[in-house]
């Protein structure tokens, strides 16, 4: 039995008790409409809320796309960095200037190691040859 038909029951049973059930009706009637306001408002907030966190994930996505992209920048400079540090014979951790390197203590300047010919070849021959040919035409 729902609430409505106690309400109707009990006022064919007690007619006495007419204005009380009438606000009785009138409270539950109430009650039911704002919890159909309540729950509009929720479909809608959760609605913005669904919204929200897909372009959150969106501009994650992105952010997370830049990130890998430096990352794999950071790691071919990084590479780089170590052929340029073999070519001239510097220690690729510190090239020379950090006294508590544990490669080289700090004596790792250009020069210090052997130089690797391949990376040599690579990147200082072409400047010597440059120099070369500018010091003969002058
Ligand atoms: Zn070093």
């Amino acid at each position: 039995m729902d609430f409505n038909s106690l309400l109707e029951q009990l006022q064919t049973q007690r007619p006495e008790l007419a204005d009380s059930l009438a606000l009785l009706r009138q409270y539950q009637n109430n009650k039911k409409e704002k919890e159909d306001d309540d729950t509009a408002v929720d479909m809608d907030r959760e609605e913005k809320l669904t919204a929200l966190l897909e372009k959150q994930k969106e501009i994650n996505k992105g952010i997370l796309h830049q990130f890998r992209k430096l990352e794999r920048n950071y790691q071919l400079l990084i590479e780089q960095m170590d052929q340029f540090a073999e070519a001239v014979g510097a220690c690729p951790e510190c090239w020379g200037e950090d006294s508590l390197c544990n490669s080289c203590h700090g004596r790792g300047k250009p020069g210090y190691y052997q130089p690797n010919p391949t990376y040599f070849n690579m990147y200082i021959r072409p400047v010597l040859s440059k120099l070369k040919t500018i010091n003969n035409n002058s």
